[in-house]
């Protein structure tokens, strides 16, 4: 039998690490029900690394991408949210309710397909309270051009004939191919470097564990706003300007790092050296 000794683990509220230790344990709890792929993990190391250069929190650079994603979101006709393993692991319940409150269908959209993971991402979304899941069901499977085997399969009711998908966490050869159809895409990525970050029409660096309980609260203030103003939103909405401003948030703080090399004072209080043995 695998070790699960990783899921008793109790984390103190005061570490420091407390909340990125609670998402991994989310993670891999996920990977030993079958939610999330063995690569789930390493992309996970990879966005907490650019979280911790962007200080672990929400900038304004990734509100207002929040903004306007929700203001295209309530005006698309047919918006469809992607699901992949780490994203039913690390926020199912909100994602499913953001979908409901902007209409949007969801669909189970894998990078590594097997029908077991497919199903088991189903189960975890209908416990959190959604009513239809696309993506599972090979009847209605279609294809996008030009990716390879296994990553082009879409559903012919939800991501095939979408005008705005949600792809947060997601791979940089499907974003492009979306992007090339003409599909307005949404993702929320913390390395701004990704090919999904470049490609989206709207990147949200953040974390996606404060994204969409971000974006929940959002469309609250925004649903009742007219059709002209959300528009207006995204006329004035340009990405090139929000990937600039999250890499001078990296610059600045890097540069703050850099001008003190020991951030933790404490340190400072101990000696360079024990050499009581010399
Ligand atoms: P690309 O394929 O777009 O060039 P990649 O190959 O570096 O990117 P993938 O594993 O394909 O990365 O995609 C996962 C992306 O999700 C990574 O860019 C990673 O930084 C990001 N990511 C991982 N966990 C989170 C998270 N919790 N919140 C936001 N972004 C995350
Ligand atoms: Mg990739």
């Amino acid at each position: 039998m695998r070790e699960r000794e990783e899921e008793n683990i109790i984390i103190p509220e005061s570490h420091p690490r407390a909340k990125s230790l609670k998402y991994r344990e989310l993670l891999v709890h996920g990977y030993n029900e079958g939610v999330v792929a063995t690569a789930g993990l390493i992309a996970h190391g990879r966005g907490e690394a650019f979280d911790y250069l962007l200080g672990e929190k929400t900038h304004d650079f990734a509100r207002e991408a929040m903004e306007a994603a929700v203001a295209l979101f309530l005006v698309s006709k047919h918006p469809v949210f992607s699901v992949n393993g780490n994203v039913a692991a690390l926020v199912a319940k909100e994602y499913v309710e953001l979908a409901k409150k902007v209409n949007a269908k969801l669909e189970v959209n894998l990078f590594y397909r097997t029908k077991r993971r497919e199903r088991a991402i189903e189960r975890v979304l209908l416990a959190a309270g959604a009513g239809e899941v696309l993506g599972v069901d090979e009847k209605y499977r279609a294809e996008l051009p030009e990716i390879e085997h296994l990553r082009r399969y879409v559903d012919k009711r939800g991501i095939l004939i979408a005008d705005t998908v949600f792809v947060p966490l997601e791979d940089g050869d499907r974003t492009m191919a979306l992007r090339k159809m003409g599909k307005n895409v949404v993702t929320i990525d913390l390395n701004p470097l990704s090919r999904t970050a470049q490609w989206a029409n709207i990147t949200i660096v953040d974390n996606i564990v404060r994204a969409v309980p971000g974006m929940i609260r959002i469309v609250e203030k925004m649903r009742n706003k007219p059709k002209e103003e959300l528009l207006e939103i995204l006329k004035n909405y340009d990405n090139n300007d929000i990937l600039r401003r999250a890499f001078e948030k990296i610059k600045e703080n890097i540069e703050e790092w850099a001008s003190k090399g020991l951030i933790i004072e404490e340190v400072k209080k101990y000696p360079k050296f024990n050499l009581k043995f010399l």
